[in-house]
């Protein structure tokens, strides 16, 4: 039987206590009041505390998994790199604490534009990332430019009355299907047709276009067929030799 009387729980209950993170009450059924603990350390640890959007290690681990799903079921599914323009400006003009309120209000905005399955995140800084499973190439382009315009048209009211004003740059792009690749490599490629929306202008969408695939039975039982579960270097080494254009077969080839 626990007992918490025993556990150093002080600092955790600051934590928890200090936020909107309510507990049992100390001393009703142990487990519940430890697992609560428990729970409630894990949601905080995945929130930016500013946005209370989830944060850039809860993403993580949302893209690594995607990443896996998709190159299992071939399912499309895009990831959005979203970076305010100018934001060192809003700063500048009307001091940090108005940049937080702006970041928030971006945030809000966000999580509005996005269906239940997506999963937004703070990113870091004035950067945020949308995940997007199951997403047909005209879909990721149609929800990118409602974020975009979504955010063009709030206005931030000051106490002072005046009102801010923001744009966003977006870069996307999609998993690689049928093959093994990294998180790392995703975002890289999200991240620079971010560059290029910035580059050309900014306030703007640039997604890197999606390679048009076909797959056989026969390619994919071959990728995630017994004989292949232990050896990504393997199915890279396939998915190479079969890669569009090398030999008119379909598998797709990551950067
Ligand atoms: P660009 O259009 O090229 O992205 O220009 P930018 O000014 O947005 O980019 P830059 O990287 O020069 O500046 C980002 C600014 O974001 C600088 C930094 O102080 C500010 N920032 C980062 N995190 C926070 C935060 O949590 N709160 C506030 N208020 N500002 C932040
Ligand atoms: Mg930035
Ligand atoms: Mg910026």
């Amino acid at each position: 039987m626990i007992d918490p009387h025993k556990l150093r729980l002080n600092d955790a209950r600051a934590l928890l206590e200090h936020g909107t993170y309510a507990l049992p009450e100390f001393g009703s059924d142990p487990h519940a009041y430890v697992q609560a603990v428990i729970d409630r350390l894990c949601e905080l640890s995945q929130k930016d505390p500013l946005t209370g959007l989830a944060n850039r290690r809860y993403f993580q681990n949302v893209l690594s998994r995607e990443i896996e799903v998709v190159a299992r079921s071939g399912e499309p599914a895009l990831l959005l790199m979203l970076d305010i323009d100018h934001f060192k400006h809003v700063n500048d003009t009307y001091g940090h604490p108005t940049g937080d309120v702006v970041l928030q209000a971006v945030a809000k905005t966000l999580a509005k534009c996005i269906r239940s399955m997506d999963t937004v995140a703070r990113f870091g800084g004035e950067e945020f990332v949308i995940i997007l499973p199951s997403c047909q190439g005209h879909y990721g382009h149609q929800v990118a430019e409602r974020i975009r315009e979504s955010v063009s048209a709030l206005r931030v009211s000051l106490p002072t009355g005046i009102s801010v004003r923001v744009t966003l740059s977006i870069g996307g792009a999609y998993a690689p299907r049928w093959v093994r690749s990294t998180p790392e490599l995703w975002v890289d490629r999200a991240d620079l047709e971010l560059y290029r929306a910035k580059s050309e202008g900014r306030n703007r969408v640039c997604i890197e276009p999606q390679p048009v695939l076909s797959v056989s039975a026969e390619e994919k039982s071959l990728l995630f067929g017994p004989l292949s579960l232990g050896d990504p270097a393997w199915i890279e080494s396939l998915a190479n030799e079969n890669s569009v254009g090398s030999s008119g077969s379909a598998m797709n080839r990551v950067n």
